[in-house]
């Protein structure tokens, strides 16, 4: 199956480049998105301050629908603690 919201690799080099660099969390994304739409898992508002435009944040990227919904700041936020923590 082809997907069809996949980002041209011409147009987007940065994300392709990323795409080769992390390909589980590629595959975790894409897993989540088929489960959002077989309607497995429900996309949700920010688990910190309720923002209805909330992005999944994946703790584990081998369990992809076990996520935390986080806006994009407090997403952001997730990632640079995870960083300083050292993972
Ligand atoms: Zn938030
Ligand atoms: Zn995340």
């Amino acid at each position: 199956m082809s997907d069809q919201n996949e980002p041209n690799p011409a147009k987007f080099p940065a994300q392709a480049k990323w795409r080769s660099d992390n390909p589980e969390k590629v595959w975790a994304q894409r897993a989540l998105r088929s489960a959002i739409k077989a309607g497995l898992v429900r996309q949700q508002p920010c688990h910190v301050c309720g923002d209805p435009d909330a992005e999944a944040h994946h703790h584990d990227y081998s369990k992809p629908a076990d996520v935390v919904w986080l806006c994009r700041k407090h997403h952001k936020a997730a990632h640079r603690q995870l960083r300083a923590e050292g993972c």
